[in-house]
């Protein structure tokens, strides 16, 4: 994962890679470091937080006019400060920053010890920069030279920015499965995992492919593929705003999130759902009906959260479109040799789109005839790239690491996609198609009610912040979103929770009940509500705490319940949009109850490009 920076122009290059780096530490926030390229080489490098090594480095010589920088996700070697970013070379000429892992870093190192090199640290990365060296060494070659050398052994997966002081104002960069994006200013060029770190400088920006490497200087860029041929780059427009990845007056970005959704929601269908004529234009699946209509059946392939959101979106797609549907997680399917045959329908869902196991999975379902729908956020992003044809989710950019507007997004998409294939395919009756698209429609307004709720949940979080487990419970379309709450819990305040089937839980995990345990049943109105009602007896029997998401105006959990959020009245397939939002805040509140930095929970990082 982690987050890379890079600057090469006529401004100052270390106000620019810091800011950037603060925008980046979504990816990653273990260590974090910057080399500068002045009169020599200066690395500058410690574990923790970029504010952290910001601090540290008051007073120092930061001139430099082109620079890398680096916030760490540790994959090989503890968090520490030598195991941070930049790494230099033996030599002590080169400096490289690395996003990813090299597979066959063991063996690598082992013949480079065996020539006399000493390493530093525990990294993957230090060896493929000394790898790079010692080609550059012994082929008396130019640094290009030995990088193209060197990845054609590389083994894994890598986003890899190089300077080199002999050659001061150049950045070397190469890029296989993670993710790289180049800005195109007045006499500078800006690099970096996303397009955070340019906004205010450039609109104009270049994704870098795989298998390709930059050569970037003040005045030039220069991309080659692996074979050394010169490649056009393909100069693309941002129409992402600065304000956009700022916090607007909340005090975490996992707040602004939640609050944004009634927005992020309207947004996402705005100028797809035309309820007035009974439309969904979406062209990505106008364009494929035929693939999409006639599939032999669906395979939502995901990770975590958009896992979730896979999941609503079988019964979604069962329900309606009568298509036969498959969840998986995409880091079980990737090394399964799963039955893939033309006719089958991938759905890949992904925040970033750069998802490391979503997208290697579609990939080979790609090489075996599926036809990959993707549903991502970020534009131009890896799996948007990769799929034949997708939707964007249009929830602008997420921060925050536990992910709350781009899974509501999702379900507004997924939604809108089963919707318009149920009403091509006529598994959906009219009247209920229309009833459908007027649920959809009422969704951010009653997202913007159950926000009102706020204080309610403060003062549940605070009652309930010292309990060590949580179960969440739920049926049918809401047994998806007791597992949203669990994990939005755990990633946020670091309690363990447990999502499960109401039903299922005579299965086992009521043997955990007791008074201290808080069980948080989303039992709003459905055609389950009268067995979820029966399965909080058992609980409330058993003097379990419990906390319940219900409708409005519906008596039947009143009395078996601790605690009450109400949601509005809602037909069960936008339920879940309504009833994960009371569950986002009650997870928020007790992560900051308990003194979490709930935007960076430790341990995680917000787009899983390693695998
Ligand atoms: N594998 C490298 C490390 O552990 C890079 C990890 C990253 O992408 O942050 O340092």
């Amino acid at each position: 994962m982690c987050g890379i920076v890079g600057y090469t122009g006529t401004k100052q290059a270390y106000p620019i890679i810091i800011k950037g780096l603060k925008r980046l530490e979504y990816r990653g926030y273990d260590s974090t470091g910057v080399a500068l390229l002045n009169s020599g080489l200066k690395v500058f490098k410690k574990k923790g937080k970029v504010a952290e090594l910001e601090e540290t480095l008051v007073g120092e010589d930061l001139h430099g006019f082109a620079g890398i920088g680096h916030t760490r996700w540790a994959t090989h070697g503890e968090p520490n400060d030598q195991n941070a970013h930049p790494h230099q070379s033996s030599s002590g000429k080169l400096a490289m920053i690395h996003n990813g892992i090299i597979e066959n870093y063991a063996s690598l190192k082992k013949e480079l010890i065996s020539k006399g090199y000493n390493f530093t640290s525990d990294t993957d990365s230090e060896v493929l920069l000394n790898f790079i060296e010692e080609i550059k060494t012994k082929n008396n070659c130019d640094l290009e030279e030995a990088i193209r050398i060197a990845l054609k052994r590389v083994v894994g997966a890598y986003v890899i920015l190089l300077i080199d002081e002999d050659n001061p104002g150049t950045i070397i960069a190469a890029r296989k499965g993670s993710p790289l994006v180049i800005g195109i200013g007045k006499n500078e060029h800006f690099l970096g995992s996303d397009a955070s770190p340019m906004l205010e400088y450039t609109k104009e920006v270049v994704y870098v492919n795989d298998y390709e490497l930059a050569i970037v200087k003040p005045n030039e860029l220069i991309l080659k593929n692996l074979g050394n041929e010169i490649l056009t780059p393909f100069v693309q427009k941002l129409d992402i705003e600065l304000a956009a990845i700022e916090k607007g007056g909340f005090d975490y970005f996992m707040l602004k999130e939640i609050y944004e959704q009634p927005t992020t929601i309207f947004d996402c269908l705005r100028g797809r759902l035309d309820v007035e004529n009974g439309t969904i234009q979406m062209a990505g699946v106008q364009d494929n009906l035929d693939k999409l209509i006639n599939a032999n059946r669906i395979i939502i392939l995901a990770c975590g959260t958009s896992w979730h959101a896979g999941l609503i979106a079988e019964y979604i797609f069962e329900e309606l479109c009568r298509t036969s549907v498959e969840v998986e997680y995409a880091s079980e399917f990737r090394y399964r040799n799963p039955i893939i045959i033309p006719g089958d329908v991938i759905i890949a869902i992904s925040q970033s789109g750069e998802t490391a196991d979503t997208l290697v999975a579609i990939e080979n379902a790609k090489e075996k005839g599926a036809f990959i729908f993707g549903i991502v956020n970020v534009v131009g992003s890896s799996i948007a790239r990769t799929s034949h044809a997708g939707a964007y989710t249009h929830a602008g950019s997420e921060i925050g690491v536990a992910s709350t507007k781009a899974f509501t997004a999702q379900l507004a998409v997924l939604t809108m996609v089963a919707l318009k294939i149920a009403k091509e395919k006529n598994t959906i009756s009219n009247e209920r198609y229309r009833s459908c698209l007027n649920e959809l429609n009422d969704v951010p307004v009653k997202v913007s009610k159950i926000l009102e709720s706020n204080d309610l949940i403060k003062s549940i979080a605070e009652k309930y912040k010292n309990f060590t487990n949580f179960l969440y419970l739920g049926r049918g379309y809401n047994f998806p979103i007791a597992l949203e709450g669990a994990l939005k819990l755990k990633e946020i305040s670091y309690i363990h929770a447990s999502g499960y089937p109401a039903a299922e839980m005579k299965h086992g995990p009521i043997a955990l009940v007791d008074d201290s345990l808080p069980v948080v049943f989303i039992a709003t109105k459905d055609s389950n509500i009268e067995k979820t009602i029966s399965n909080m007896q058992e609980i409330k029997a058993r003097k379990g705490k419990i906390i319940s998401i219900i409708t409005e105006n519906d008596e039947s959990a009143i009395s078996v319940s601790n605690e009450l959020i109400a949601v509005p009245a809602a037909d069960e397939i936008v339920a879940p949009m309504l009833n994960v939002i009371p569950l986002q805040l009650l997870a928020y509140y007790i992560g900051i109850a308990k003194g979490c930095d709930v935007d960076k929970p430790r341990n995680l990082a917000k787009s899983v490009t390693v695998e």
